[in-house]
């Protein structure tokens, strides 16, 4: 279980300096069955291609172990400026959660 507080003191790009910020998960909508990336994929189950769509998903990375994390699309938001980043390397982590 990694627990992060939602309101940090950290590094912003904009400022150049250590500030207030309050972080949100970016991301909390599943995707659209309608997306290109979704027909797109739905196409190469439909006619097949090579060994795609990997039935064992430890099969498509991570040295054959079964991936149960993933990582977290965490986004920052600066009090200052009221600019918004990411973090270049995102958290990975089976059980997440943030702190009130
Ligand atoms: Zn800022």
């Amino acid at each position: 279980m990694v627990k992060i507080p939602k309101e940090q003191r950290r590094y912003c790009p904009k400022c150049d300096q250590h500030t207030d910020q309050t972080v949100k998960e970016a991301t909390n909508r599943s995707t659209s069955p309608w997306s290109k990336k979704a027909r797109k994929r739905q196409r190469k189950i439909d006619n097949g291609y090579g060994s795609f769509p990997y039935e064992n998903p430890a099969h498509q990375s991570r040295g054959g172990s079964n991936p149960t994390s993933s990582k977290k699309d965490l986004q920052f938001k600066c009090r200052e400026c009221g600019k918004s980043w990411k973090p270049r390397k995102q958290p990975r982590a089976a059980k997440f959660e943030i702190e009130r």
